[in-house]
């Protein structure tokens, strides 16, 4: 099949403003005196698949490499479908044995949170969707709109119910895929926060793992982290800034991180669980801001396919604060949201939303 337009977006979703920006390139390294005692270690790098920017504070050693190690290493020994040492690819090898298999505790706990997101969203985010993205295919090189035939096929072996997860101990059913891409990212900046807690030298960081973001401790002159949430529409460019202090996760879903153009229409990588096709939501991208980097990736997809309305009750539980995008670019943001987050780009209008 022949494709007129075929973009892929895999540089982060989002992207910090103040400190990082200056230094986006591949292995790119740069140190700063800050203070006396304090310096100023920045990369920008790749891991798990996708753009890693680090600056971190320390009166220590730099450690950003050992980050980058870290994000690896939870991709390739917990997370990736695709590593077939992984946990997930063992667990899936077992779809359909009876006992299923024995995960470590931290994989168990990262199901764990995952299929309590996926009940409280009713399914709106859903990890046994991975043979219907793979189907897809959206980031490969060869992606394909499959028939409807195809995805209600694929869709009898979906449901997040068909995993069972008893202490350490998870079964599917048979025919059934896990795909924790929708929150992996954000568990790889859980992952670095816990590394970070580690080093007391450590005073402050801003880890962005793709569209997933760690603000930790604070700067040296305590001014607050300053991130921008990338323009839908115009990807170069800033949507809006987040103006925050002490530690917080963001994470972004939006329609233009993955994604090709057929016959006019848009066909981006976030899967409406009831339909195997993307979601039509209306929205075009949401952030969201929690304390917690599983939830905060977890909660962006969920609340992208659920659409903005539908998602207030599932971020209040979580006590988390969103901004959505429409097609019409219209921004709507939670009250929460409202305190942190200012417009910059034009073309986009502040609407109130009837809750
Ligand atoms: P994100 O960019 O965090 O919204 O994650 C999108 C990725 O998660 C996709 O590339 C798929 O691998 C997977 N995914 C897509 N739709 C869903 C969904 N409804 N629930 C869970 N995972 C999904
Ligand atoms: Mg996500």
């Amino acid at each position: 099949m022949k494709y007129k337009q075929m973009m892929y977006i895999v540089v982060a979703a989002v992207v910090m403003q103040i400190g990082i920006i200056g230094c986006r390139q591949k292995d790119d390294r740069v140190v700063t005196a800050s203070t006396a005692e304090t310096k100023k270690y920045e990369r920008t790098d790749v891991a798990m698949g996708t753009v890693v920017s680090e600056t971190i504070y320390s009166t220590g050693e730099d450690i950003t490499a050992d980050m980058i190690t870290l994000l690896s290493e939870v991709e390739n020994q917990y997370m990736s479908w695709r590593s077939e040492s992984s946990e997930i690819a063992v667990i899936n090898d077992l779809a359909g044995a009876k006992d299923g298999c024995k995960v470590s505790a931290e994989t168990a706990g990262y199901l764990s949170q995952i299929l309590e997101v996926s009940a409280k969203s009713d399914g709106a985010f859903d990890p046994t969707i991975g043979y219907i993205t793979r189907l897809w295919d959206i980031d490969g090189e060869d992606p394909y709109i499959p028939r409807n035939d195809e995805l209600q096929t694929l869709l009898k072996q979906c449901g997040y119910q068909k995993v069972e997860l008893l202490g350490s101990q998870v079964t599917l059913e048979s025919g059934v895929s896990l795909d924790l891409g929708a929150a992996g990212k954000g568990i790889g900046c859980d992952e670095v926060r816990t590394r970070l807690a580690e080093d007391t030298k450590v005073s402050g960081a801003v880890i962005s793992v793709g569209g997933s973001i760690l603000v930790y401790g604070e700067k040296p002159d305590q001014t607050p982290w300053n991130v921008a949430v990338t323009d839908p529409r115009a990807e170069d460019g800033f949507l809006g800034i987040l103006t925050l202090t002490g530690e917080h996760y963001i994470s972004t879903s939006g329609d233009y991180e993955k994604y090709f153009i057929e016959d006019e229409k848009r066909y981006h990588h976030i899967i409406d669980p009831q339909t195997g096709a993307p979601a039509r939501s209306g929205l075009i991208s949401v952030t969201v801001l929690s304390q917690n980097g599983l939830l905060s990736d977890a909660l962006s997809t969920a609340c992208f396919v659920l659409g903005a309305k539908e998602s207030i009750s599932l971020l209040a539980e979580y006590k988390a604060e969103a901004v959505f995008v429409d097609e019409d670019r219209n921004v709507y943001m939670t009250n929460g949201m409202k305190e942190v987050f200012s417009l910059t780009a034009k073309g986009y209008q502040i609407q109130e939303m009837d809750w």
